[in-house]
């Protein structure tokens, strides 16, 4: 198998597979797409890696989601308040507004990040 392109980094935000980084995590690949947001393939359609090694195994993206978004989420608000100078009320409608548009995304990067610490890069791995 020829040897990946991408960096580590490509690789979390293109939601590349962990180990070959070229297959994609997703079914259907974007982040602005609602109706299959959750589906992934079963293995790797391209080194036959598991998307699911053990039941469950999603469950740590939820500490990732909620970090990314403890940390984005009050840094917005602070933006807001104090360089835009907006009242609280008006931060978090934007806060809101923008957390309808950026779900999806925030959901399959934590996702994708939650894999790729647990699953090293491997060029040469092929799931027999
Ligand atoms: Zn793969």
């Amino acid at each position: 198998m020829a040897k990946s392109e991408l960096s580590l980094l490509q690789s979390v935000f293109a939601m590349k597979c962990p180990r070959c980084r070229t297959g994609d995590l997703f079914t259907i690949p974007g982040s602005f797409q609602f109706k299959q947001l959750t589906v992934m393939p079963d293995v790797c359609p391209s080194c036959g890696q598991k998307f699911l090694p053990e039941p469950g195994f999603y469950y740590g993206a939820m500490f990732i989601s909620y970090i990314i978004c403890g940390f984005w989420f009050l840094g917005f608000i602070a933006i807001c308040m104090f360089v835009f100078d907006l009242s609280v009320d008006t931060s978090f409608i934007l806060l809101f507004v923008m957390i309808a548009i950026l779900f999806g995304w925030i959901f399959r990067i934590s996702r994708s990040i939650w894999i790729h610490i647990t699953i090293k890069y491997d060029p040469t791995y092929l799931h027999k």
